[in-house]
């Protein structure tokens, strides 16, 4: 993920050139499929989509209204496809795309909405707003009008094979400084962490910010793995669990980046895929990714949240929770939760190796977004709304009275850690791994 101002801006601000117009409406034209043009003609203006947007909530602008920004693809429809919008426009709320309009999308498509589904689960009519927000991105992207920082996430992970840019040899000096941090706190000098091992069981999936900024997540995962005896490896190349396609709206580099980790565990033929904690990285590998591809995954794919259940259960690793005694609370990641179905094993985790757990309120599928998904955090040019729109997610960590909140998703991590500072919560943040690990008892008496 990069930083710094967005290159693009003059671009972005300005009236489409009528290549761009064309191409955004080619785009548009083919990817509305049937079921999305008939939901997208049913909203009957409730406005209870605008009192789940956190966007709206903490910025009640007409503009932040999920309907309105779903809209605006709903009135080019009009314009085109409905005799009505065709012939008494104004009468319908008919809007064709001009060029001036094109700015106004980039604005409220890409700058206020993080894509995290809380309109569309509570939409009167079951409408799929955010995935029909994508579908805007992914015409806006074929002109060319993704903020740049964004972009550039996504042709990082595209020409380097992860999204931070990490060379070959800063990858292999992290694993090796870590395995010997591993050999330190287990007292084995044997211990490991395995690089491109094949016939294993699991490859081990991370977000490359864990590597380039928060490699001890990376040494808790090993130090798990390792009590737990199983067979399991990283990759030296394309082991990036992340994929920024999915919030630019380009589909083929998402299949592109998607197909990768399959690519690897093929070669090194693992049996499974283990997903790291990165809540986007679950919902575009595990659910998005067949779907970009065009055919199921070969190689199986699961959270490392699963994973840790499993062990749990199996009695493969012990945790005393006698060694988290503070107030702990959990942040469900939209991708991960609402959009990826995975509620459960992070609770039955943390059931066991805390000592005091505290919901958020709404909690699970009904959980308020952090704020930094949709690939806002890598959007530097709306990170005053970004900031802003996380209000809703402070004022609920701050109701728990927890001094630990888990969250299971470094994406989340690095919003939720500007939050703490910006709203002064005065937290520790973790992952659900980390938290494990920190809990493990090495050798448990038999
Ligand atoms: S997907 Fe989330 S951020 Fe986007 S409009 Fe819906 S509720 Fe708001
Ligand atoms: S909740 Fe659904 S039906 Fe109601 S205004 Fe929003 S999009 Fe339209």
């Amino acid at each position: 993920m990069t930083s710094g101002p967005d290159v693009n801006a003059c671009k972005l601000d300005s009236p489409a050139t009528s290549e761009q117009l064309n191409q955004i409406i080619a785009s548009l034209e083919a990817t509305l499929d049937g079921e999305l043009v008939s939901q997208i003609l049913t909203c009957v203006h409730c406005g209870l989509c605008a009192d789940s947007c956190h966007y709206f909530l903490t910025n009640p602008e007409n503009e932040a209204i999920p309907a309105y920004k779903a809209g605006l693809i709903a009135d080019f429809y009009k314009s085109r496809h409905t005799v009505a919008g065709r012939f008494f426009p104004k009468l319908v709320g008919a809007r064709p795309l001009d060029a001036g309009s094109v700015a106004a999308w980039v604005d409220s498509l890409y700058g206020r909405c993080s894509l995290c589904g809380r309109c569309t689960l509570n939409c009167t009519m079951g409408i799929g707003i955010h995935q029909i927000i994508r579908r805007g991105r992914t015409a806006l992207a074929s002109a060319g009008l993704v903020p740049s920082s964004l972009q550039s996430t996504v042709d990082t992970a595209i020409n380097s094979g992860n999204n931070m840019g990490i060379s070959k040899e800063e990858w292999l000096d992290t694993i090796a400084w870590l395995t010997e941090e591993l050999q330190g706190e287990t007292g084995d000098p044997t211990a490991e962490l395995p690089l491109d091992k094949t016939d294993v069981d699991y490859l081990y999936s991370i977000n490359p910010r864990e590597a380039k900024f928060y490699p001890l997540s990376l040494l808790a995962a090993g130090k798990i793995f390792y009590a737990a005896g199983v067979s399991w490896t990283f990759a030296s190349d394309n082991y990036d669990v992340t994929n920024y396609g999915l919030f630019s709206g380009d589909d083929e580099k998402s299949a592109l980046i998607a197909s990768r980790l399959q690519d690897t565990a093929i070669r090194l033929r693992a049996k499974t895929i283990i997903l790291g904690e990165c809540g986007h990285g679950f919902n575009a590998n595990r659910w998005e990714g067949p779907e970009w591809r065009g055919k199921p995954h070969e190689i199986p794919e699961i959270s490392i949240l699963d994973i840790l259940e499993r062990m749990l259960a199996e009695k493969k690793i012990t945790v005393d929770p006698g060694k988290h005694t503070k107030p702990v609370t959990l942040h469900d990641p939209c991708n991960l939760g609402r959009l990826g179905g995975v509620v459960d094993p992070q609770r039955v985790v943390l059931r066991q190796a805390v000592s005091n757990l505290v919901e958020m309120n709404p909690n699970r599928e009904k959980n308020f977004c952090c704020g930094g998904g949709g690939g806002q955090l890598s959007m530097t040019r709306y990170a005053e709304r970004r900031i802003k729109a996380g209000q809703m997610k402070a004022d609920q960590i701050a109701a728990t009275g927890a001094k630990v909140v888990v969250a299971p998703c470094h994406n989340c991590i690095d919003q939720l850690s500007e939050l703490n500072k910006h709203y002064k919560l005065g937290v520790d943040i973790k992952t659900v791994t980390e938290m494990v690990a920190d809990a493990l008892v090495l050798n448990p008496p038999a």
